[in-house]
């Protein structure tokens, strides 16, 4: 997904290897992104853009007429089985292969707004129902659409509106006669309703609940830091030569603390698993969900009512501005490139998003200079002041003031030393040019070359039909060959950055059936973004800091107490709670190039026993087994042993069972998952410490089938009991016990058992607030299940009594 497709990197693989010796060893030893560029991009043949251009037909990213009449018949069958979220979904399809004006573009955006109005949403019902009207809709569904809009606008209480709509109704329907008399009975006694509806509302009926008070202090940054754009004035940052820069606490710091809230400079939303259909002729058009159909292309915001592009089939927004703004910022230059950007990949397209967002930005003198000059980059050593100079920055004057010797700027700051989140900021993040394998270099620049030709075919063609280039904020594309080669050279060092500094945006995604009362979530990813100042943080495999999004937007909230003069650290993905400290240590190596040397790699390494989490008992007395292939109880007076693959083949066993007792909880056998999984717990008692993380997910999910069975107390138990193992694993605060006491929070609200539940939302609360904040969905229904329980009349016997 990130990097290009394997039948492109196979044959740029093949490429590499047919070349002759001394043309690789030219590569290999160029140490910049210009003589990589400059030496790679040659050697594109058109025989080898013939063949990637083969590879991005498969993506369907036109628009196919064929294709909205197909996804209005499967969303109409989706709504006849009242899955309305599905309906919604095949719309939006619909509607994205719709070209404008047409009426099957209204015909989609009428079917869309009808599973709006099911699914609650009203507003964005009233939103389609004017869009269907907007693109033509058939006077046969006028109608309908306007009853609709009119009982929107009595629920949602604008009533002055629906009135007006009621009168046109009864001015323009009641008295004609084409109506079926049929029809005309059904008007009338809709009319009749919806009238009597407004009249209920007009008399106030005493006052409305007081809307729910939410502390916000937390949204933003207590105290804007002077040197570093959105970043609080509790962190300075440092630089030295062996670590490089570094962020360093100035005061001490309570965990929850909102450090670093900062918005992308570019995001790039993450297609998803998403295969090209070629040359399957019975999957002609795809009716998977993807992240492309449920987030703004722009802004990442959640919708399942989007706008799509005019131009092209994958590309939709949360709404028109969002889509006028993507236009005029990248996606003019990017929308007949669709096919080809998904078959080079994410990486290449955040390259070319930023190299297009760069041109905007600095439209003064800054970035021509920067890009330009990018060429004379000596990559090798990027905090001299060379650099500094080749960017154009004029320094001279300010080396000296009052006498003292000004410190030379750290690398990505401006002349006054302030680090900000802008274009600039990314060019100097480390593309390790050094440190990246040949043939991966060689795919990049080769993969850069192809899009920087396309780019020239395309933008030729943009220039002539010139669709909205009137817009002041129009991109910029470029206009000589010298200027193509500085931008090929810009994205290629974009794409070098991105390994160790692409930012995965991730969202909390509701899992489990739609039915289920207790839901459960999981990180799900969601686009590829830059982010300057968060890349900022070093990495630590135990941090300090919590990292979260809304949005395009990340937060950095401490994690934990951060002592003055600490570094204040994030974890880049392999935590000491998921993996043990050798497949860190490898993993962090091979993606970031450095060997971790955090507190947790250093005990780690000195403790030679591994984590409870995988430790196995004695089956005689209970205490922890010890050892390599064979392993012997840890008591003194017990000689029980065993081996270890005969242990790691009974857990394979579990987990198989486990596996089977889910499935037959997802096909509503209830009755039969529990007996099995009972099976099980008792099987891992016997042979895991309490902490197994097998142990763990027993439990959970003997909780979850007890929650569909409504039986509260007994689900409660069992969560209660896989809390232990996660406290154990994860720690008291960390990110994970807040998913599991919300998920606790929500069976004791089920189950009336107001005390607990209470005291479990607080501890819910607590530890979510911590990690993200208040706009966090699950703490806002938290507070929702608080109030209402607050409310609660007293409940004179509940299920727990
Ligand atoms: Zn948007
Ligand atoms: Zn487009
Ligand atoms: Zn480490
Ligand atoms: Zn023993």
């Amino acid at each position: 997904m990130d990097l290009p497709v394997d039948e492109w990197k196979s044959y740029i693989l093949q490429k590499w290897s047919l070349l002759p010796k001394s043309i690789r060893d030219t590569i290999c030893s160029a140490e910049t992104s210009s003589d990589i560029f400059l030496h790679s991009s040659s050697l594109l043949q058109p025989e080898d853009e013939v063949f990637l251009k083969e590879l991005s037909r498969g993506y369907l990213v036109g628009k196919d007429p064929d294709a909205p009449l197909f996804y209005r018949e499967e969303g109409n069958k989706k709504f006849q089985e009242k899955d309305y979220v599905g309906a919604t979904v095949l719309y939006t399809k619909g509607v994205s292969h719709s070209r404008p004006n047409t009426e099957d573009i209204s015909l989609c955006y009428a079917n869309r707004s009808a599973a709006l109005f099911r699914l609650g949403q009203y507003e964005a019902c009233l939103k389609d129902i004017s869009r269907a009207q907007m693109h033509g809709s058939p006077e046969r569904l006028q109608l309908k659409m306007m009853l609709r809009k009119a009982e929107c606008l009595v629920t949602l209480g604008r009533l002055q509106e629906a009135s007006q709509i009621i009168r046109d109704l009864e001015s323009n329907f009641t008295d004609r006669q084409t109506l079926a008399a049929s029809q005309f009975q059904i008007l009338q006694s809709t009319l009749c309703r919806l009238k009597s509806k407004v009249q209920e509302k007009e008399t106030p009926t005493g006052t409305l609940p007081a809307a729910l008070t939410t502390d916000f202090e937390d949204m933003n940054l207590r105290e804007e830091n002077e040197r570093i754009s959105c970043a609080s004035s509790s962190i300075t940052l440092c630089t030295d030569p062996s670590k490089g820069r570094s962020l360093i606490a100035t005061r001490d710091i309570l965990p929850g603390e909102l450090l670093v809230k900062e918005d992308a400079f570019v995001s790039v939303l993450n297609p998803g698993e998403m295969p090209p259909l070629r040359a399957s002729l019975e999957s002609k058009w795809d009716t998977r969900v993807t992240n492309g159909d449920l987030y703004c292309h722009r802004c990442l915001k959640h919708t399942l009512a989007p706008v799509p592009c005019d131009g092209c089939s994958y590309a939709k927004y949360c709404s028109q501005e969002c889509m006028q703004q993507a236009w005029g910022l990248y996606h003019r230059v990017e929308c007949p490139l669709g096919g080809l950007l998904l078959t080079l990949g994410v990486f290449c397209h955040v390259a070319l998003r930023a190299t297009l967002l760069a041109r905007r930005e600095d439209v003064g003198k800054v970035t021509r200079t920067l890009c330009d000059e990018i060429s004379n980059w000596d990559i090798r050593s990027p905090e001299s002041k060379n650099l500094v100079r080749t960017l154009g920055h004029d320094l001279g004057g300010e080396r000296e003031k009052n006498g003292e010797t000004v410190e030379p700027p750290i690398p990505g700051c401006d002349s006054n030393g302030k680090y900000e989140s802008n274009y600039n900021a990314v060019l100097h993040l480390l593309p390790h040019t050094q440190n990246h394998g040949p043939e991966h270099k060689f795919l990049c620049a080769l993969s850069v070359a192809a899009l920087c030709r396309q780019l020239e075919a395309a933008t030729l063609q943009t220039r002539t039909t010139s669709l909205k280039s009137s817009q002041p904020e129009a991109v910029v594309v470029p206009a000589t060959s010298q200027e193509l080669f500085s931008w090929g050279v810009a994205m290629l060092r974009h794409m070098l950055q991105l390994q160790c500094n692409a930012q995965a945006i991730t969202t909390l995604q509701q899992t489990g059936s739609k039915e289920s009362i207790v839901t459960d979530s999981r990180q799900v990813r969601l686009a590829t973004g830059i982010f300057p100042v968060v890349s900022l943080l070093n990495h630590s495999c135990s941090p300090n800091t919590s990292v979260s999004f809304v949005g395009t937007a990340a937060s950095a909230r401490a994690s934990r107490r951060i002592g003055k003069g600490q570094e204040v650290l994030h974890c880049y993905g392999p935590h000491e709670s998921r993996m043990g400290v050798a497949e860190r240590q490898q993993k962090l190596k091979a993606q970031y190039f450095f060997d971790c040397s955090c507190s947790a790699c250093q005990e780690g390494t000195r403790r030679a026993a591994g984590p409870r989490w995988e430790a196995f008992r004695c089956p005689r007395c209970g205490e922890l087994m010890q050892g390599g292939d064979v392993l012997s109880c840890g008591s003194a007076s017990c000689t029980e042993s065993a081996s270890r693959d005969h242990l790691v083949s009974r857990v394979q066993d579990l987990q198989q069972q486990v596996g089977k007792a889910q499935k037959l909880l997802r096909n509503g056998k209830r009755e039969r998952a529990i007996q099995l999984l009972l099976g099980c717990q008792h099987d891992a008692e016997s042979f895991l410490s309490a902490e197994h993380s097998l142990v763990g997910e027993i439990q959970d999910v003997l909780a979850q089938a007890y929650a569909e069975l409504e039986d509260w107390q007994k689900s409660a138990t069992h969560l209660q009991k896989s809390l232990r193992g996660v406290e154990a694993r994860h720690g008291p605060s960390s990110v994970e016990m807040g998913h599991e006491l919300f998920k606790l929070a929500q069976i004791f609200f089920n189950g009336f058992a107001v005390p607990e539940a209470l005291n479990t939302i607080q501890k819910a609360e607590k530890v979510l607030l911590v990690h993200y904040g208040p706009w966090n969905d699950e703490i806002q229904q938290l507070q929702e299940m608080k109030s209402c329980l607050l409310d609660l009349p007293p409940a004179p016997e509940g299920p727990f009594v």
